[in-house]
């Protein structure tokens, strides 16, 4: 908190839409009265020793206030150019990504009352980045997994549980054919439940997930997901399509030495600069970011009057099939605030 009584918090505008929906988020917040004071900050990539980094002010800045909300950023393409969201993440220990998908009233899909929560972990895995050649034609790639990262990430889990009112934690793996690699992650899993003796803990082998959630989404409305990099990394985008697409899923990087909240899609280069991006996505980042820091009463207020102009249908953006601009959705929101 600064002198004034407010938060200060890191906002990385991004690139394409990154700037129009993070404009849209502040007008919001601001309309709400969130105590916040944003600390705005580019990330555009510098060279430094040949190689593209973060310019330093960004890094202090999201060091120094421990959160930050980020807008999409465009990753480099060719050799030489590390992914900046690769940086951040590596930088401030990202070690957990959580990904909540839940139903949005007004936008039809097949599924109806989705509401999964699901947390990757975010540092080793089959991200290790440990691959070589063994002879011609035969490569190896190695899948990390430490009892350390596999804890980290468990603690955070049931955490969170007990954070959302969520009573289960359930643990995807492989351990039947990965026997020590997933069969580590499971067993400390299960050690870390018996610290939270208030959740419940249960398994599911990853292909049984898929099954399940495909069939009958409901299963999972109790409990938060756990497991390793990869396999959060292609579940949570099933989520995401269970409730119509990346378009208005929010997600968390939590870290150890900061958390980063940002929408899941990216720049939507074919839209920028034309007032037709959906900031949806952003918002409900924001209002993650807001249960983060404990400030419940503006983080419902705001997710209601989203929910219920969605609802009501009649000041849709574009990807939702409406003829709304951000500028008239935003503004749609900010009348539905019980505070405005
Ligand atoms: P994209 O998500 O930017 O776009 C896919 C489609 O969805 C486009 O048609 C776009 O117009 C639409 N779309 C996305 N967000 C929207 C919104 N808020 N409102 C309305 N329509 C929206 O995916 P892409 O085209 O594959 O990627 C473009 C760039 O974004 C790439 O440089 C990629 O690397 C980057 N990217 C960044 C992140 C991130 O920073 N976290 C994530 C994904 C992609």
């Amino acid at each position: 908190k600064n002198n004034q009584g407010n938060y200060e918090v890191t906002l990385i505008p991004g690139d394409g839409i990154g700037p129009e929906i993070s404009r849209s988020v502040k007008q919001i917040f601001a309309a709400a009265k969130v105590p916040i004071e944003w600390e705005e900050v580019d990330v555009t990539p510098i060279i430094k020793d040949g190689k593209t980094a973060i310019p330093d002010n960004a890094i202090e800045s999201v060091r120094k206030n421990t959160v930050a909300l980020k807008g999409p950023l465009a990753t480099p393409i060719g050799k030489g150019h590390v992914s900046l969201n690769l940086t951040l993440r590596r930088t401030f220990n990202l070690y957990a990504n959580v990904r909540p998908c839940r139903s949005i009233v007004g936008y039809k899909t097949p599924y109806e009352n989705v509401d999964t929560v699901l947390i990757r972990e975010n540092t080793e895995g089959e991200y290790s980045g440990i691959e070589h050649e063994v002879v011609d034609g035969v490569v190896q790639s190695i899948k990390l997994i430490t009892k350390e990262a596999s804890e980290r990430v468990a603690r955070y889990a049931f955490t969170y549980a007990q954070q959302v009112g969520r009573d289960r934690v359930t643990a995807v793996h492989k351990a039947n054919i990965m026997k020590l690699a997933d069969g580590l992650f499971l067993d400390v899993c299960k050690q870390v439940s018996k610290d939270f003796p208030n959740i419940k803990f249960n398994d599911i082998l990853l292909d049984r997930a898929c099954l399940h959630i495909t069939q009958d989404p409901n299963i999972y409305a109790d409990t938060v997901m756990v497991m390793p990099n990869l396999y959060g990394d292609i579940l949570s985008d099933m989520c995401a399509g269970l409730i119509g697409g990346l378009g208005l899923t929010p997600s968390g990087n939590i870290g150890r030495d900061a958390s980063i909240f940002e929408a899941v899609h990216g720049t939507a280069p074919d839209i920028a600069g034309q007032d037709k991006a959906n900031p949806t996505a952003l918002l409900l980042s924001g209002i993650m970011m807001l249960r983060h820091m404990r400030l419940y009463a503006e983080a419902d207020n705001i997710e209601r009057a989203v929910l219920t102009t969605i609802a009501e249908g009649k000041t849709l953006t574009g990807d939702l099939g409406g003829h709304s601009t951000n500028t008239q959705y935003t503004e749609a929101v900010i009348k539905k605030l019980s505070s405005a």
